[in-house]
């Protein structure tokens, strides 16, 4: 390769940036301008690191749509002059905002990777350092021609690199805190770091120039269905003043109760102008509406069909779709095609 990779590492928050002072044991917060003192063995990565830090620092659980727009924003700025880059977030909300960024970006052609950890970088027995490492690598992985071998979004965690729009965080304990139950990892690590090159998104798309959309609308809801909710309730939600977009967590493969009273308050919803979407409770499989008596009332009155979409990416492309001001068909009609990979094509 004739020159090394150009890295941009973004540190926003969470616990990966915290550090021990050892004199007083307390975690305090790691001045990420220092990384590669701190951190010698980032020197010997083939690449050259910048790093970028939100002034103050966050906890994940503050994220909101004007941090993603702060993070797309960097990342546009600085993708000329970058071969990769690397978010650090908090492991919270960390599948929310990195399916935020697959959708701001379209025909990205460089990778982006997410990661961040369950102990600070500062403990002794940290997973930070093995994460942080080889997110760099991945960022600078290059194939024949100089190319990068990820052009999407990922999020790399415990010796996995997933599609970040596949993601859920599954373990508050455990460094295997996510997990994508419906779509296969993009990279393992072991001795090697091994991708799964028929896994990678590639886009058919001729037009390789990057298209950055910022107009994000949060005024979205998540329905979660149980059995005992009442009319009261869901009635209530779906008149939250400006409410524009539902995601309706429902049973199994789409299933949801039949009674009159709450297809009755949904199609109206749907009248007023509200985007509904389907999608599953379950951790892994699809809404398949109309496959149950429970889901065809739901496929009648026009709920949008989730399929295998994850809560967290559904949020995340709700709140882009909505900012896109489509008719009501172009709505159902994107939001049911993959537009980064967070759908499996044969839904
Ligand atoms: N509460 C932290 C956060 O999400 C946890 C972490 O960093 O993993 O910001």
């Amino acid at each position: 390769m004739a020159n090394k990779p150009k890295i941009l590492l973004i540190y926003t928050g969470g616990t990966i940036g915290m550090i021990k002072d050892y004199t007083t044991g307390a975690l305090k917060a790691f001045d990420f301008s220092q990384i590669l003192e701190k951190i010698p063995e980032l020197q010997h990565l083939n690449c050259e690191i910048t790093t970028i830090s939100f002034e103050e620092p966050i906890d994940s659980s503050n994220m909101n749509t004007s941090y993603y727009i702060k993070i797309a924003e960097i990342i546009a700025e600085n993708y000329a002059a970058h071969d990769g880059f690397v978010v650090l977030t908090g492991s919270d909300t960390m599948s929310y905002t990195s399916s935020a960024i697959s959708f701001m970006f379209e025909n990205l052609q460089k990778p982006v990777i997410f990661t961040g950890s369950q102990l600070p970088i500062g403990d002794l027995r940290t997973d930070a350092k093995e994460n942080l490492i080889t997110s760099i690598e991945i960022a600078c992985a290059r194939e024949k021609e100089d190319e990068p071998i990820i052009k999407e979004v990922g999020l790399y965690f415990e010796y996995k690199l997933y599609r970040a729009n596949r993601t859920t965080k599954i373990n508050a304990e455990q460094f295997e805190a996510f997990n994508s139950m419906n779509y296969p990892p993009l990279a393992e690590s072991g001795v090697h770091l091994h991708f799964n090159h028929h896994l990678l998104y590639k886009s058919n798309n001729k037009d390789t120039s990057l298209i950055f959309r910022k107009n994000l609308i949060d005024d979205v809801v998540v329905l979660k269905l149980f059995p005992g909710i009442t009319s009261k309730v869901v009635e209530t939600i779906l008149n939250i003043p400006n409410l524009k977009g539902v995601i309706l967590e429902t049973y199994g493969s789409g299933n949801a109760p039949t009674e009159s009273w709450f297809i009755d308050l949904l199609a109206a919803a749907i009248q007023k102008g509200i985007r509904i979407v389907n999608v599953t409770q379950c951790a892994g499989g699809s809404v398949i509406l109309g496959l149950y008596e429970t889901s065809t009332d739901l496929k009648r009155i026009g709920v949008i069909n989730g399929k295998d979409i994850t809560t967290e990416t559904a949020v995340a492309k709700m709140m882009y779709l909505l900012g896109e001001e489509l008719s009501d068909e172009d709505f159902k009609h994107y939001f049911e095609l993959p537009l980064r990979g967070e759908i499996s094509l044969q839904h």
